[in-house]
């Protein structure tokens, strides 16, 4: 087993790696920026390093500091939690050319699907359903006799995307080349990847997704689907596990497809396939080669530690677990809780005041905060996860209820107020699930002060 891990990030996450690892009897490594020195999983690690100021290009993003903390701790491995470092193929092989346990997948998959054109191309070959568009990038040269191909309402999509950002829907020809040319534009920004393809828009599409589990020699099992369609501006905003009404074929099919992928490809550890659902079909959209923020909707439907078999994984001791092990028991769901104004949607950072967490069966808060904590400006807006379990999913609903009503977090503004007055309230929502563009249209549109 591996002896001791640094854990490459912070927050939330950094607190469910240690707690994962010292459940393992592994010892821990933390690592924090200047603005982070009272970060709550500081107090339980072994050892903690700052590893440069609060900038994350200076510190969360900085690679040398990363590894030279791992080399003067005595650290044989590193687990990225998500989002920073963690699908950054470079990374992975720097800390793994350095003689380090990659927490993750390797490298060469992490590049694979790091780029969403490389990723269709994969899939498709896979036997995965993409999204009919193209599988190659788009410049305004071969833009128009793609978009014919494809048709409209499409959408331009960056080939290094991610977080949301640098989509544009185009719903007629003469607005696709300044769409593809801003597209390029905004991808060079954000990405430093011009990179640009296009596929067909869907209308109204759920997000359904698959968490997958393989031993890197060609083991693969999947831990069945979740739904993530609540979204604002493209980012998750609630999950869900299982997806609610699946057809049970369907759902067979795109489990078996997306567990063939990880076999052929001989995928290590955790990964999830993201796809968009629409009127019995699944198109791919993207895979995410590391832990996923809504993981724990999964582990509360299937009782598998995910961070734990990331770890065993790494360590090599393969993939205990086989299918006919995994089995979903009831409903779980997850609000992400954001240090955000509810309805201007504005960050708010500061001080926490009173803070207490619900609590009973079924319930879970995934969060670092504590009272009198500081949130500090610089980073992510998610500061807490709310997860909830029941037997089935209006259980789960009901003890979300009365859990977001417990729930006390005062000095700073938070989200709490949209999940408990807007989300929970609306009665399509509570019956199944909806479309990825629901919650904006049909909820925040007469909730929200203004949309910017
Ligand atoms: P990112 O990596 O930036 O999160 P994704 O490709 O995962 O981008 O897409 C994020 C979200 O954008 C999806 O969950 C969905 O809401 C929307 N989206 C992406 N592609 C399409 C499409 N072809 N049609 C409709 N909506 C889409």
């Amino acid at each position: 087993m591996l002896k001791k891990i640094l854990i490459a990030n912070r927050g939330e996450i950094a607190l469910r790696i240690t707690r994962a690892c010292k459940a393992l009897g592994i010892q821990t490594v933390g690592v924090y920026s200047d603005a982070d020195k009272d970060l709550m999983h500081l107090r339980f690690v072994d050892e903690a390093v700052c590893i440069g100021p609060s900038t994350t290009s200076e510190s969360y993003l900085n690679i040398p500091a990363i590894i030279t903390a791992a080399e003067v701790t005595g650290a044989d491995a590193i687990h990225p939690g998500y989002g920073f470092l963690s699908e950054n193929a470079e990374f992975a092989e720097i800390v793994e050319n350095s003689g380090f346990t990659f927490i993750g997948p390797r490298p060469e998959h992490i590049r694979l699907m790091g780029n969403k054109v490389s990723a269709i191309v994969a899939m498709k070959k896979a036997g995965v359903p993409t999204v009919p568009g193209c599988d190659h990038a788009v410049t305004p040269q071969n833009a128009l006799a793609e978009a014919k191909e494809i048709g409209f309402p499409l959408i331009v999509k960056a080939a290094s995307g991610g977080g949301g950002r640098g989509m544009r829907i185009v719903e007629r020809v003469d607005t696709l080349l300044e769409s593809v040319q801003a597209a390029q534009r905004d991808a060079e920004m954000w990405f430093g990847d011009d990179t640009v393809y296009m596929e067909r828009f869907l209308q109204k599409p759920r997000h359904v997704e698959v968490q997958v589990l393989g031993d890197g020699n060609g083991h693969a099992i999947h831990l069945y689907d979740r739904d993530c369609s609540l979204q604002r501006r493209h980012q998750k905003v609630l999950e869900e596990a299982p997806a609610p009404d699946l057809p049970p074929e369907a759902r067979a099919n795109i489990l078996e497809a997306c567990v063939n992928a990880c076999k052929l490809i001989q995928y290590r550890g955790a990964g999830t396939f993201e796809f968009l659902y629409e009127d019995g079909e699944f198109f791919f959209i993207e895979m995410n080669t590391r832990v996923q923020v809504e993981h724990p909707v999964t582990e509360m439907v299937t009782g598998i530690d995910i961070i734990e078999q990331q770890i065993r994984v790494a360590a090599g001791l393969g993939l205990e677990l086989q299918q006919e092990d995994i089995e979903v028991r009831g409903h779980a769901i997850e609000c992400r809780i954001n240090a955000e104004d509810p309805q201007t949607f504005m960050p708010s950072a500061g001080k926490i005041e009173q803070y207490f967490v619900p609590g009973g069966a079924g319930v879970r808060v995934d969060s670092h905060l504590y009272a009198g904590y500081s949130i500090p400006p610089f980073y992510d807006s998610m500061i807490a996860k709310l997860i909830v379990h029941g037997k089935n999913r209006e259980t789960a609903i009901a003890r979300l209820r009365q859990a977001l009503d417990e729930f006390v977090l005062t000095g700073i503004k938070t989200n709490i107020p949209l999940h408990k007055n807007v989300i929970l309230q609306d009665k399509k929502f509570c019956e199944t699930a909806m479309d990825i563009h629901y919650l904006e249209k049909h909820l925040l549109k007469p909730f929200v002060k203004e949309d910017k």
